[in-house]
């Protein structure tokens, strides 16, 4: 096996090197937990629960170490990162409570007793994105343990850390061998290979539209279910009636959390005209005074981004003649760093407005009254996230009812709960992870006929 190597996007650097598996690790990993599912399917509820719990315990106990491997090779944020890791080890102890929730029904039929069971699908695919590297593979290793599937989990090449930490922390917390098999390695070879590998049941992906289209292709071939959590676009609509002050406070690390490498990065800011100016001088002063810095650094609230190429990628956006109208600062200094930026006034089919740019470029959009909002904000190919900032309650459900998008906050930028579903309406994806609905996709109904009369 050849070596990656792990970059430090705050540096530039070298931090880690690990083997680059191919498709051969991914047949020996799928193949272990082929031969692992049986017993783990087999495992009574409660001690199913209980392995989960521990797991959660011993994640918790690496907490700060595994924040900081996060923060470092993921370029974020130590205090997000603590947050992420606190996430994970809370989606774990969520999930631990469901092996023995997996309730069927019993349905009144004629001539017997008819009964339903959710049943585990067998080797669950899993696939995820750098952003978010160990609290998206939480969002998904979780539920698909509780449910008694046996996982192959894929870390993006740029991120494998934290996932390869969490398969040694696994078995070492009494995960039998082969129930969560971690295969890092390139997607076109190790990802795509999962897609087509016949034994495998499933496929859960998070990442951009674009591959989840070769995936739902690839799957179509084998049958295998798959639940896409793609990219995004969203919205964040500021009424004139809003509390001002606290969308704008709010406004700027919605889009520039995680350097805006966040599928749910509310980066279309939609300001009712009558307030736009207001809006935008309290914007300013609170985008010029993120502090940009060294990730391992508590203060800070940006880092750089994930790589060169995203870079290159993000300033694409920024032409010389853009409509620059605030940025923030950035590091002078090896990294990967990009400034806050805000774009004002941008129409929404411009190309910086239709496009995810994943990294910290906000466009405001004005518009003149609620018809104009909602309409403007789905005039979009995707329907992740969003928020709407007003005081009157009626507008407030009018608009979040309106909105065609998997998640919407009233007077608030958060996208995520562990107990509540998430993901996306049109081409932002298919299926939810996270609350009850994620364990839906981690199971097939099965019916069950007895004949009481004979048959
Ligand atoms: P990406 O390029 O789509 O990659 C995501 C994962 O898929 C990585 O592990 C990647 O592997 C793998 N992959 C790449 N090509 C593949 C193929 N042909 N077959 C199978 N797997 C393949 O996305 P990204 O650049 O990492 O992340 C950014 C995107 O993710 C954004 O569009 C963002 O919106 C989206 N995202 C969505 C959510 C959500 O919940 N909706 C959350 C986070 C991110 P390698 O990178 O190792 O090659
Ligand atoms: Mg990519």
């Amino acid at each position: 096996m050849s070596a990656i190597e792990v970059i430090e996007p705050a540096t530039e650097r070298v931090m880690a090197e690990v083997p680059r598996a191919g498709a051969e690790e991914v047949d020996a990993a799928v193949a272990r937990a082929k031969a692992a599912f049986p017993a783990w399917r087999a495992v009574a509820p409660a001690d199913r629960a209980k392995l989960l719990r521990d797991l959660a315990e011993a994640i918790e106990e690496r907490h700060e170490d595994l924040a900081r491997l996060e923060a470092r090779n993921a370029g974020k944020p130590i205090g997000d990162a603590r947050g992420e890791i606190a996430m994970v080890v809370e989606t774990f102890r969520y999930y631990a409570g469901c092996p023995e929730r997996l309730l069927g029904q019993t349905i009144p039929v004629a001539g017997g007793v008819d009964m339903t069971f959710r049943e585990p699908l067998g080797v669950v695919g899993l696939i995820v994105p750098w952003n978010f590297p160990l609290v998206i593979a939480s969002w998904k290793v979780a539920p698909a343990l509780a449910a008694g599937n046996t996982v192959v989990l894929k870390p993006a090449e740029l991120t494998p850390l934290t996932a390869l930490e969490l398969e040694q922390i696994a078995l070492a917390a009494g995960l039998p061998e082969g129930v969560l098999n971690v295969v890092a390695g390139p997607g076109s070879v190790c990802g795509q290979r999962l897609v087509e590998h016949p034994e495998v049941a499933k496929i859960a992906f998070t990442g951009s539209t674009e591959v989840g289209r070769g995936i739902a292709a690839g799957a179509a071939q084998t049958i295998k279910r798959v639940t896409l959590e793609l990219g995004g676009k969203s919205a964040n609509v500021v009424f004139a009636d809003a509390d001002l002050e606290a969308a704008a406070a709010a406004a700027p690390m919605a889009v520039f959390g995680n350097a805006g490498q966040d599928c749910c990065a509310r980066s279309r800011i939609l300001v009712e005209r009558s307030v736009l100016d207001d809006f935008l001088a309290a914007l300013q002063p609170a985008v010029e005074g993120i502090a940009v810095d060294d990730p391992l650094a508590e203060e800070t609230q940006m880092g750089p981004l994930i790589s060169a190429g995203q870079r290159d990628s993000v300033s694409s956006y920024v032409p010389d003649d853009a409509p620059v109208a605030i940025r923030g600062s950035a590091p002078e200094a090896p990294g990967y760093w990009f400034p806050p930026t805000v774009l004002a006034p941008v129409a929404n089919d411009d190309r910086a407005a239709a496009e995810e740019i994943f990294g910290p470029v906000a466009c405001v959009i004005p518009f003149v009254d609620e018809e104009e909002a909602v309409r403007l904000a789905n005039d979009t190919i995707y329907g992740l996230s969003g928020s709407a900032w007003t005081r009157d309650g009626a507008r407030a459900l009018r608009v979040a009812r309106a909105l065609e998008t998997g998640v919407i906050s009233i007077n608030s930028n958060t996208s995520v709960r562990v107990s509540t579903p998430f993901g996306g309406f049109k081409q932002s994806g298919v299926g939810r992870e996270l609350g009850p609905d994620a364990l839906e996709h981690y199971t097939d109904v099965k019916n069950v006929f007895y004949a009481t009369e004979g048959g």
